[in-house]
C-alpha cells in the first residue's frame, strides 16, 4: 500500500536512517556523557565514540581524522569557511570567488564579507547550470584568498567541474572551498583527488539527523589555518568551541558509513527510477529539464511545465506529493529561484518548475504515482487556460 504524502523532496532534508537512530539512542540516557569530561568513564565514553564517527566522516571523503571539525550543519560550515578564512588571511588579501547559484549559506556569508570590507566576485553561470573556466581564470586577482564553489546544486543537482576548478586554484595559489551538502553520500567525493581544501557536509541531508554538519579543513598541502567563528572551550582543535552534540555526531557517523557502503547500487538504482520519472514526464507533458544533463546528481531532476505555475500544480498535489519549486529555504517567498534566474530561464518558465529528489526510500510504486498525479495535473491546468 502506498503511503501519502509521498515524499521527493530530498534535498530539502531526508528521513534519519532507522539505523542511525537505532546507533544513537544510547547516547541520550546511557551514555549521556560530556566528550570533553577526561576525569571519569562517562567522558571517556562519548570521547570514544564522537571518535569512531570522526574516523567514518573521514572515511567517506578520504580525509584523516584530525580534519574533521564537527559543526551544526553545513550552514554554520559554510560560515566558519568563508569568514574564518577571510579573517585569517586578511594579511595576504580581501578577495573571494564564488559563483551566483551557490546557496544561500555561501552567499549571505560573501554579503557579510563586503560589509567588512572584502570584496566578493560572483560568477555568472552558463544555462545549463556550469560555470566557465576561463571566467574563473580571469577574475583571480593577487588579492584573492579563496574560491568558494559547490559541488552539486540543490535545485538543479547540476554537478560544477571540481577537479578543473582545484587544478586551477592551486595553480594561483589560493584556497578552495567547496559545499558539498548536496553531494557526500550521494556520489564519490574524495578530498585528495578532487583537490579541495575546505569541504561542508550536512548530516540531514544524508539519512542522518539534523542539526549536525562537519567542516573538513586541510592540513598537508596545505595547511589551512582558520579563524574560529565560536569562542569558548577550544573544542576541535580550537576551531569550533561548544560541548559535542554525541548522539547526532555518532548518528552522522553511523549514516555516512552506510552511505559509503550502499552508495554504488543506491545511485544507480535512483538513477534509473529519475530517468524514467523525467521521461515519462517529458513524453506526456512535454516538460523541460533544467541543469546539465551529463553533469548531474543520479537522484534529482529540475523541470520546468511550460503554461502552468508550480504554485498552481503544487496546491493541487501537497495533500498526496511533497515536490520543491526553488530551494526549501526560498519557497516560501513568491519570486522565481535565483538559481534558475542566473540559468537565463525567464520568469514563466522559472515558475513552473518543480525539483524532485528522490532517496534511499524511495520505490518504483511511489515513482509511477507521482507520474500520473503530476501529468494529470499539468494536463488539467493547460485545459483550463
Ligand atoms: C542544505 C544545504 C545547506 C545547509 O545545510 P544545513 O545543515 O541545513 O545548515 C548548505 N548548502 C547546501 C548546498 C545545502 O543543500
Amino acid at each position: 500500500m502506498l503511503r501519502l504524502p509521498v515524499y521527493l523532496d530530498n534535498n530539502a532534508t531526508t528521513c534519519c536512517d532507522p539505523r542511525v537512530v537505532e546507533a544513537m539512542l544510547p547516547y541520550f540516557s546511557q551514555h549521556y556523557g560530556n566528550a570533553a569530561s577526561h576525569t571519569h568513564s562517562f567522558g571517556w565514553m562519548a570521547e570514544e565514540a564522537v571518535d569512531i564517527a570522526r574516523k567514518q566522516v573521514a572515511s567517506l571523503i578520504h580525509a584523516d581524522a584530525t580534519e574533521i571539525v564537527f559543526t551544526s550543519g553545513a550552514t554554520e560550515s559554510d560560515n566558519l569557511a568563508i569568514k574564518g578564512v577571510f579573517e585569517n588571511y586578511a594579511a595576504k588579501g580581501n578577495h573571494i570567488v564564488t559563483v551566483a547559484t551557490e546557496h544561500k549559506a555561501v552567499l549571505d556569508s560573501c554579503r557579510h564579507i563586503e560589509k567588512k570590507g572584502g570584496s566578493v566576485t560572483y560568477l555568472q553561470v552558463n544555462s545549463d547550470g556550469l560555470i566557465d573556466l576561463d571566467e574563473l581564470k580571469k577574475n583571480i586577482l593577487p588579492s584573492t584568498v579563496l574560491i568558494a564553489v559547490m559541488y552539486a546544486n540543490n535545485e538543479t543537482g547540476v554537478i560544477q567541474p571540481i577537479q578543473a576548478i582545484s587544478a586551477i586554484a592551486r595553480e594561483a595559489g589560493v584556497l578552495f572551498f567547496c559545499d558539498a551538502a548536496q553531494a557526500v553520500g550521494k556520489i564519490n567525493v574524495d578530498v585528495i583527488n578532487d583537490g579541495i581544501d575546505l569541504l561542508s557536509i550536512s548530516a540531514h541531508k544524508m539519512y542522518g539527523p539534523k542539526g549536525v554538519g562537519v567542516l573538513y579543513v586541510s592540513r598537508k598541502k596545505p595547511r589551512v589555518t582558520l579563524t574560529a567563528q565560536m569562542d569558548g572551550g577550544g573544542h576541535e582543535r580550537n576551531k569550533r568551541s561548544g560541548t559535542l552534540n554525541v548522539p547526532a555526531i555518532v548518528g552522522f557517523g553511523k549514516a555516512c558509513e552506510l552511505c559509503e557502503k550502499e552508495m554504488p547500487d543506491e545511485s544507480k538504482r535512483l538513477e534509473a527510477m529519475r530517468n524514467r520519472l523525467e521521461k515519462v514526464l517529458i513524453d506526456q507533458t512535454d516538460a523541460t529539464v533544467n541543469g546539465n544533463l551529463q553533469h548531474r546528481l543520479p537522484h534529482v531532476t529540475n523541470l520546468s511545465f511550460k503554461g502552468t505555475t508550480a504554485n498552481n500544480i503544487m496546491m493541487r498535489i501537497n495533500s498526496k506529493l511533497a515536490v520543491s519549486s526553488g530551494s526549501a529555504c526560498t519557497s516560501a517567498l513568491p519570486e522565481p529561484s535565483y538559481v534558475l534566474k542566473a540559468m537565463c530561464l525567464d520568469d514563466a518558465l522559472a515558475n513552473a518548475s518543480l525539483r524532485f529528489a528522490l532517496g534511499r526510500f524511495t520505490t518504483d510504486e511511489e515513482i509511477d504515482f507521482a507520474i500520473q498525479e503530476i501529468s494529470n495535473t499539468v494536463k488539467m491546468l493547460r485545459e483550463d487556460f
